[in-house]
């Protein structure tokens, strides 16, 4: 397969990342199919991309032909099935290994030998994914970041299965999409995280251990690294738990002392300060 017999792209699940990637991908000129559990979450992420194309709209970044087009070309099911017409699907359901191994094991019996199957995880290996399907070779990781449309960056992972003719395919798909495939091999946190969550755990120390505030720690790290946000502030835009998922797998899978979650980290979260999305985290969002 060339990266022009790429026509449809299904989308599974329409989260925060999900609804980002369909957006993209339809406004790039692909039919998308995307594949929620209930219809109230493909209502959920249409109304998330009709506002944000509006936005985009407002802002006169778009037309307004621009956006109905766009809309035009999103189609949306309950029915996982219907995504064996595709010719790639980019899997982007919550961060659990089982009920992604789950997903795999089911698109590799629904989609046709050649499909590309992709995940946009964040921290689960993806030579893992590819060992549960006849097809590792086909099986690759895209890791879009948040907020999809705004972002360049998509991080490539090359699972140790993966052929080097998927990974160069899904490099060019990346750009007709707008953006910047950066290649990374498959070990935990991939390059992103493996640099960024350590990080914002040691920006939580230097809270916990009382060396600064919130508010010191973030700007010296702004004013200082020329950093856009600082530690804190992503950490709370991310998700608390989402950090702490993915420095447990790094802890775990890399077995370094240096990836343990602050206990201030865990204790946020067990508290169920998850972040901007909780309305508050280390910084309150109630208003
Ligand atoms: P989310 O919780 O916002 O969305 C997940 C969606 O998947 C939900 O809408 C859920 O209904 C749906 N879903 C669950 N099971 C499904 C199934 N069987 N079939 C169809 N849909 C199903 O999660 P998210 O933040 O969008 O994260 C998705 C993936 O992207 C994760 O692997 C995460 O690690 C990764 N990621 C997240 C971010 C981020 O900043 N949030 C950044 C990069 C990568």
């Amino acid at each position: 397969m060339n990266v022009q017999d790429i026509k449809k792209i299904a989308v599974i699940g329409g989260g925060t990342m999900g609804n980002g990637i369909v957006h993209v991908c339809a406004m790039s000129g692909y039919d998308v199919l995307l594949v929620e559990t209930k219809q109230e979450f493909l209502d959920r992420a249409m109304k998330t991309i009709t506002n944000n194309l509006d936005r985009m709209v407002k802002k006169e970044k778009i037309s307004e032909q621009d956006k109905n087009d766009t809309l035009a070309k999103i189609k949306t099911t309950t029915k996982m099935e219907d995504v064996k017409d595709a010719q790639i699907v980019i899997e982007a359901i919550f961060e659990n290994l089982d009920v992604k191994l789950e997903i795999f094991k089911k698109l590799d019996t629904i989609c046709p030998a050649d499909t590309i199957l992709a995940s946009n995880t964040s921290s689960i290996s993806i030579t893992r994914l590819g060992g549960v399907t006849k097809r590792p070779d086909k099986v690759v990781g895209m890791h879009f970041m948040n907020p999809v449309p705004m972002m360049k960056l998509v991080e490539m992972i090359k699972g140790l299965g993966t052929s080097e003719e998927t990974f160069t395919l899904v490099q060019e798909l990346a750009r007709k999409l707008g953006k910047e495939p950066v290649p990374s091999n498959d070990y935990p946190g991939f390059i992103a995280n493996r640099i960024l969550m350590p990080m914002i755990n040691e920006a939580v120390y230097t809270l916990f251990e009382g060396v600064g505030t919130p508010e010191s720690i973030d700007t010296v790290m702004k004013l200082g690294m020329a950093h856009p946000m600082g530690p804190l502030t992503l950490a709370d835009f991310i998700g608390l738990d989402v950090c702490l998922a993915i420095l447990d797998v790094m802890y775990k899978e890399l077995g370094d002392p240096k990836y343990r979650p602050c206990p201030l980290l865990k204790k946020m979260v067990e508290a169920g300060y998850l972040g901007r999305k909780s309305g508050r985290g280390f910084y309150d969002y109630s208003n």
